[in-house]
């Protein structure tokens, strides 16, 4: 009775624009999208998914995310219930929800006088796509200060690991098929007047350097072993290339930005030419670091 699908319905929305969630703004809707309260709902949700068998998509904030512009047909899960956005210091160790607001994070424990989130000043999204996404940049990844992380698996078990359990690689972690529910940091004691100035540093940085206040999702491709994606698309003069309105950031050239009217196909296809000239001019192949769905 618990798991009919009447009663886990009720908490359902159908047919629901993503393109007002994506920080690209664009994509289409999700057949079901769903907010669980916590890790109850949440496995009656997994339990409704196997049985109807439902494609599960776990959305975060959706800052890392193309959505094509026919949706997703399945069930989209985002982790913003109340019991998902928990924070909990003790000493040293902060214990956050996967649901919790990264930068939010960061700032609290920067003004609690601890430091080791700071490097990640500047990213946007939540807990949860930063542990799966190995969130990070040049002062440092997520996975530098995780000590220890809970997941659920996709038929509902909750599984505990020890940092050292879970293998981190650049910009991924070998999580899948599993919901990042809980991360515990470990963090260092330091002066808060430290970690704000160094927060400050690492933003300013950003904000010369990245399209901030635009919609976009971050760096398209990932570096590769011997170059930086920016770089070799700035090389190719490929900065201010434009596909209906999406068009290569003049600021930062591993950015594309939606100009306000751009379809998630047009943000495709401007892809695909910049990794056809790469291709082409210089023989590399670029991967692309965002998720398409
Ligand atoms: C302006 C800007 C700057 C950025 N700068 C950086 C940067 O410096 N470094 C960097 O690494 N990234 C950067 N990003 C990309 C992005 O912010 C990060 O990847 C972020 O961690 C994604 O978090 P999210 O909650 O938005 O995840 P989403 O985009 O919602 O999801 C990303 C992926 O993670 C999965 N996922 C999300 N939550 C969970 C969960 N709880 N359990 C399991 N899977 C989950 C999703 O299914 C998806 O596959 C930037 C983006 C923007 C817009």
């Amino acid at each position: 009775m618990i798991n009919s699908p009447e009663i886990i319905s009720e908490i359902f929305r159908y047919n629901v624009p993503l393109q007002k969630y994506t920080s690209f703004r664009t994509g289409g809707a999700a057949e079901i999208f769903v907010e669980p309260l916590g890790v109850l709902e949440l496995k009656r949700v997994l339990r409704f998914c196997k049985d109807e068998q439902k494609k599960i998509f776990i959305f975060g904030k959706g800052t890392n995310l193309l959505v094509g512009d026919n949706g997703v047909k399945g069930v989209v899960i985002h982790l913003g219930g109340i019991n998902f956005k928990n924070v909990e210091r003790d000493g040293r160790y902060v214990l956050a929800g996967a649901g919790v607001n990264l930068p939010k994070l960061i700032r609290t424990v920067a003004l609690s006088g601890f430091g080791g989130l700071e490097a990640l000043t500047g990213i946007p999204g939540t807990v949860g796509g930063a542990v799966m996404m190995n969130a990070g940049g040049k002062y440092g990844d997520i996975s530098d200060t995780i000590s220890s992380l809970a997941t659920m698996t996709f038929d509902g078990t909750i599984i505990r690991y020890m940092r050292e359990d879970v293998e981190f690689g650049y910009r991924d972690c070998n999580l899948s098929e599993q919901i990042v529910i809980e991360v515990e940091f470990q963090l260092n004691e330091s002066k808060i007047e430290v970690v704000l100035e160094k927060m400050d540093e690492i933003y300013n940085e950003k904000q010369e350097n990245q399209p901030l206040g635009t919609f976009n999702a971050g760096s398209i491709f990932k570096n590769t072993s011997q170059y930086k994606a920016a770089e070799l698309i700035d090389r190719a003069k490929l900065k201010g290339l434009k596909v209906g309105g999406a068009v290569v950031s003049e600021k930062h050239a591993n950015f594309i930005v939606n100009t306000g009217n751009a379809t998630s196909s047009d943000i495709l296809e401007l892809m695909r030419i910049i990794k056809e000239t790469i291709k082409k001019e210089y023989n590399v192949s670029l991967e692309e670091e965002i998720h398409i769905w």
